[in-house]
C-alpha cells in the first residue's frame, strides 16, 4: 500500500461540476479580481467565523501583513509571537519595519505559552500573535487578558486553523483580527494562492480593505502607499463552493485523529496530539513527536507512507534572522519539538486501512 501526505485530487474530484459552473460564472462576468465572487465568499466567510467582516486578501502572507500595517506596526515597534511556525508570520512583522520577538511554547499544546508572553512585553510591544499551529488553537484567555492588561492588540496566525474553535468559538474571531491563508494545501484551500482577514472592527476593516488595494480611499484618491493584496475572482468562486464542505471535511479529520489516536495508543514511543477539553482540533496536520525522527520519517517512505516536517527548523534559527542573535537553546521546548516533530497524512479522504497501515508502518519504523 502506498500513502501520500496529501490528495488533493481526491478532495476536488467530487466538486468538478460545481467548481466548473463557479469558473463559467466568473468567465461570463469577468470579475478576476476582487468584485462580486469575492465579495460573497467574504460575507459566506465571516458568518462561518463569526465575525462582522471578513476581507479577501493575496495570501496568508498578505492577511498578517495588511493586519499589523492596519495596526499601525511600524519600525522600532516588536510584535511578539511563537519559534515554531512557518516563516510568513515573522516575515509580515520585519516587512513592517518591525522586530520579531519570539516566545517559547506550551509542549503539550505546542502554542505560544502566555507566562513566556508575559515575560517579555515591553512598552515597545505593539502586536501579539499567538499561533493556532496544527489547528490547535493558542490559549486565548490568557493571551487575551495579557493583552488587554498592556492595551496590546492580539492577531491570531489562523492559517492553520480554518473552523478551529476555542471555547465555543471559532479561530479569527477572538483576536482584533483573524488571519487565514487559503494556500492549496490548508483545510480550506484555493486553487492557487488567496487569504483573508477576519474582524469585528470596522476601522481595521475599512484599513485593511484600503491597503489591499494601493492605498485607495475611493477611486484614484490614495491616501497611503501601499501594495496590490487583492484576492482573485476566479478565488473566491473557488473558495465559496469549497467552504460548504469545510464543516463536514473537519469532521472527518477528527474521525481520523480519533483512529489515528486509539492505535497509538498503546505505543510508548510516540507522543500524540493533544485533547484539550475546550478545543475543537482542526487537525490541518497530525504531528506525533519520536526520537531519531529523521531515520523514523525515511523508514516510514520507504515502507510507502510519505511523512512530512512541520517545521524541522524554528524561525530563529533561520538564517535570514540570524542578525537577531538568538543561537541554539534560546527556546528549548520549541527547539526539542522542532527535532522529534512527524506530521503523518492527515486529509478527510484518508481511509480507516490507510490509518492502519500508516501507524503499522509507522510502529514497525520504531523498531531497532
Ligand atoms: C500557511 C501559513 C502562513 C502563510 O500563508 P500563505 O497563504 O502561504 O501566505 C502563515 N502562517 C502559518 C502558520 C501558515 O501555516
Amino acid at each position: 500500500m502506498q500513502v501520500p501526505f496529501l490528495d488533493l485530487r481526491l478532495h476536488h474530484e467530487p466538486l468538478m461540476p460545481e467548481l466548473l459552473e463557479a469558473f463559467r460564472q466568473v468567465t461570463d462576468t469577468s470579475a478576476f479580481a476582487g468584485g462580486p465572487f469575492v465579495s460573497s465568499f467574504e460575507r459566506e466567510f465571516a458568518l462561518y467565523c463569526g465575525t462582522q467582516h471578513a476581507l479577501g486578501v493575496g495570501s496568508g502572507t498578505d492577511a498578517l501583513w495588511l493586519s499589523l500595517q492596519a495596526l499601525g506596526v511600524g519600525p522600532g515597534d516588536e510584535v511578539i509571537t511563537a519559534p515554531n511556525t512557518f516563516m510568513a508570520t515573522a516575515e509580515a512583522i520585519s516587512l513592517c519595519g518591525a522586530r520579531p520577538v519570539f516566545v517559547d511554547i506550551d509542549e503539550r499544546t505546542y502554542t505560544m505559552d502566555p507566562a513566556e508572553l508575559e515575560a517579555n512585553i515591553t512598552l515597545r510591544t505593539q502586536a501579539i500573535i499567538p499561533v493556532h499551529i496544527f489547528g490547535q488553537m493558542a490559549d486565548m484567555d490568557a493571551i487575551l487578558a495579557i493583552g488587554r492588561r498592556h492595551g496590546t492588540p492580539v492577531v491570531e496566525d489562523a492559517c492553520q486553523a480554518h473552523g478551529a474553535e476555542y471555547k465555543g468559538r471559532k479561530a479569527g474571531s477572538l483576536g482584533v483580527a483573524g488571519c487565514f491563508s487559503f494556500y492549496p494545501g490548508k483545510n480550506l484551500g484555493a486553487f492557487g494562492e488567496a487569504g483573508a482577514v477576519t474582524t469585528d472592527d470596522p476601522e481595521l476593516r475599512t484599513k485593511v480593505q484600503m491597503l489591499r488595494d494601493h492605498g485607495q480611499a475611493s477611486k484614484h484618491l490614495h491616501s497611503s502607499i501601499s501594495w496590490n493584496a487583492r484576492m482573485d475572482g476566479i478565488q473566491g468562486a473557488v473558495l465559496s463552493v469549497k467552504l460548504r464542505r469545510l464543516a463536514v471535511a473537519n469532521a472527518a479529520r477528527r474521525t481520523n485523529a480519533r483512529l489515528y489516536d486509539e492505535l497509538l495508543a498503546d505505543e510508548p514511543r510516540v507522543i500524540r496530539p493533544a485533547l484539550v477539553p475546550h478545543n475543537v482540533h482542526a487537525y490541518h496536520i497530525y504531528a506525533v513527536r519520536v526520537q531519531d525522527r529523521d531515520q523514523v520519517l525515511q523508514r516510514m517512505a520507504a515502507g510507502g507512507v510519505k511523512c512530512a516536517i512541520h517545521y524541522p527548523v524554528p524561525i530563529h534559527l533561520q538564517l535570514a534572522y540570524s542578525f537577531l542573535g538568538l543561537g541554539p537553546g534560546s527556546f528549548p521546548v520549541a527547539e526539542r519539538c522542532a527535532q522529534e516533530f512527524l506530521s503523518l497524512p492527515m486529509y478527510p479522504e484518508l481511509r480507516p486501512e490507510q490509518i492502519r497501515f500508516v501507524v503499522e508502518t509507522l510502529k514497525e519504523s520504531l523498531r531497532n
